[in-house]
């Protein structure tokens, strides 16, 4: 689907391609490749090979990522105000998924080895000490790496690297061209591949994720992985208040989630940071008219969920995936993943009751009415 664009340059960025569909495909040398936990605040070393995702879920809080790199390149006179604007989109975070940054190969697998090195270090000779996530602000199969190849070209550099805790996030059945790989690469890393997947409903997912993947196709790669040996399981992440989070909708997905091989489950809650907005909002007053104005009571300040929320989704996610017979810990990590005991943690807002009033606006209900 991609056309041949002859060799061009916008400002000083040069454009890599553009699809039919009008996405654009920038170049973007990398200074530094593996964002340590310090920087993140998300407990684990992350990598993300694409700025920006064409699959452009409303809900991506990842917005912030592609609104950063632009910044940069205007202030580093790469960009005028004009291809700033354009490169952004009309609302300032529509460029996410139509204008996407592409890091060059030969510099990620330069930065690269520097960065292995700081994480062999830090490991101290302890193998899977250190976590390393891959997909955490971007999708690293979407559709970019079928050209690309970035996310594949890190992985078969990782054969050789210290062992790490390894985990890929992603919602795109690509990742099975590399099943051989990653089938090497869990015989040196205690490795993990999260299918992220918010609801089995396929209307659901094209209201809320305009070009991701279909749920069946997900579910289909989960089985390809799990039937190869690879600990596989689905990241149910942003679980949509009043919308994803009811019992039957989270029964359905886990019970699919099941069929498929998954080896786990894991589940998040939305977070309802100031990019994610302009996105979603007008899709719940469109679609969900009374949830809209639950969702600007309940999340304010940090963006997070309220934590009775948090809480309550979890037991209720637990339940039903003990009754389904799926685990909700990876069997590899016990601990699982810190990004959401992290999220869960995070201090919402002053008092008490302002976390507990913005919960009760949005506590699970099987009864909703929204739909
Ligand atoms: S697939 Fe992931 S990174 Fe891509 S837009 Fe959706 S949530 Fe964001």
């Amino acid at each position: 689907m991609t056309r041949p664009v002859a060799p061009q340059r916008l400002a000083s960025l040069p454009v890599l391609g553009r699809q039919l569909r009008g996405t654009l495909f920038l170049e973007h040398e990398a200074r530094s490749v593996l964002n340590p936990p310090e920087s993140t605040g998300i407990g684990c070393w992350s990598f993300n090979p694409y700025v920006g995702c064409e699959f452009g879920c409303s809900y991506c809080y990842a917005r912030f990522a592609h609104r950063y790199v632009t910044e940069r390149a205007r202030d580093g006179g790469l960009i005028d105000a004009a291809t700033f604007r354009n490169l952004r989109g009309r609302r300032g975070v529509e460029g996410f998924e139509k204008n996407i940054f592409v890091k060059r190969s030969e510099s990620v697998l330069r930065a690269l080895e520097h960065d292995l090195s700081r994480i062999a270090a830090r490991s101290r000779g302890i193998p899977a000490k250190e976590t390393l996530v891959i997909g955490t602000a971007t999708d690293p199969y979407q559709p970019a790496e079928r050209k690309y190849g970035i996310t594949r070209a890190v992985l078969q550099r990782l054969r050789t690297a210290f062992p790490l805790r390894l985990e890929i996030i992603t919602k795109s059945p690509l990742v099975v061209r590399d099943i051989p790989l990653l089938c090497e690469l869990k015989q040196r890393h205690r490795l993990s591949v999260n299918i992220s997947i918010i609801a089995a409903s396929r209307s659901l997912i094209r209201l809320f994720e305009p070009r991701s993947p279909m749920p069946h196709a997900r579910l289909r790669a989960l089985a390809r992985l799990t039937a190869a040996g690879i600990n596989a399981g689905v990241l149910v992440a942003p679980v949509l208040p009043g919308i994803t989070d009811r019992v039957s909708s989270l029964r359905k997905l886990l019970e699919a989630a099941k069929e498929h091989g998954a080896c786990y489950a894991r589940c998040g809650p939305l977070r309802l940071y100031p990019a994610v907005r302009p996105l979603l909002l007008p899709i719940l007053e469109r679609r969900f008219p009374r949830l809209a104005d639950r969702y600007r009571r309940a999340y304010t300040g940090s963006g997070a969920a309220p934590p009775a929320y948090a809480a309550a989704l979890k037991c209720r996610f637990g339940k039903i995936a003990r009754e389904v017979g799926v685990p909700t810990v990876d069997p590899l990590d016990a601990s699982g993943w810190a990004e959401f005991e992290i999220q869960l943690a995070l201090p919402l807002g002053q008092s008490g009751s302002r976390g507990a009033s913005g919960a009760a606006a949005l506590m699970p209900s099987g009864a909703s009415t929204e739909r």
